[in-house]
């Protein structure tokens, strides 16, 4: 429920103060700190819980790139073909009726297309979302390594990626993109291969394609000017860092994971564990 509290601010802080102000706005409450975790989580009545190694490959911030395959623990269970999902196809189109999504990034997609239908931009076409191994294999058959992925090492594979269009024009010009680029975040979506981090992300600038990794991670991420790459080198040096939006706090700290860890978790709060997909898990402590 405050999820929405929290973007229902956040979309009213946009109404008044445009977007400029909100990204000033976001960058006070930035507090960064750390090595604290165990400290900051037992201090709040925290508890002991033990992660296993499977836990490194799910969850929805997995790092996927050339150096790191989806396991199969990672592939989202609530892929839904959307075609036959009407309630979840309301303000876009689709490329094709074959086209699948989890169930759970596509609720967070109609959310953040309902946000720009209101803001008049109302074109939106999905034209690709999950693709199993075998149609990965496919396209990277018929589009070589320059453009696509090896099975089993693209993100598409997840669930948790889908690529957007506009009936408008190219993604990188039309209003779509542009008013994607610029709040998609807010809905926990990032651009994952922007423009100036192709070196970082091995990945030529895709306006097009959208990654979930959720709040607070995507306005973390948007205002550090991370990619995912960094973002998550950052976490595992920090250890533990808090953002703040609007006063309501977001803990998130990284454990190394070996075989069985120990770790510690609020007793009395909501917490998310994801994996990173190399070596450790991401604790996200919600408000
Ligand atoms: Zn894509």
């Amino acid at each position: 429920m405050k999820k929405w509290v929290i973007l229902f601010v956040l979309i009213v802080l946009l109404g008044a103060g445009g977007s400029h102000y909100l990204k000033e706005s976001v960058g006070d409450a930035l507090r960064i700190e750390d090595g604290k975790a165990l400290e900051t989580f037992s201090r709040k009545d925290g508890i002991a819980i033990h992660v296993t190694e499977e836990q490194i490959y799910e969850g929805n911030l997995l790092l996927v790139n050339r150096e790191h395959p989806v396991h199969q623990q990672g592939v989202k269970s609530d892929v839904v073909n959307l075609s036959q999902h009407e309630e979840l196809m309301q303000g876009y189109g689709l490329l094709d009726n074959t086209i699948r999504l989890s169930e759970s990034v596509a609720q967070k997609f109609l959310t953040m297309v309902d946000a720009a239908n209101q803001d008049g931009v109302n074109h939106f076409l999905i034209s690709s979302g999950y693709r199993d191994e075998m149609e990965q294999e496919q396209l990277y058959q018929e589009m070589g390594a320059d453009v696509a992925l090896p099975a089993g090492y693209s993100e598409h594979n997840l669930g948790l990626s889908l690529d957007i269009g506009s009936s408008e024009g190219q993604m990188g010009q039309a209003p779509e993109g542009k008013w994607l680029k610029e709040n998609a975040w807010k809905y926990g979506f990032i651009l994952r291969y922007p423009e100036d981090k192709t070196a970082i992300t091995g990945i030529e600038y895709e306006p097009w394609h959208f990654r979930y990794v959720g709040l607070p991670h995507s306005m973390i991420m948007l205002e550090k000017g991370f990619a995912l790459e960094e973002y998550l080198n950052y976490l595992k040096e920090k250890r533990y860092i808090s953002a703040t939006i609007d006063g309501e706090e977001y803990e998130i700290a990284y454990y190394p994971v070996v075989i069985r860890t120990s770790i510690h978790v609020p007793a009395n709060r909501d917490y998310e564990i994801s994996g990173n997909n190399m070596d450790g898990v991401i604790v996200t402590v919600n408000p």
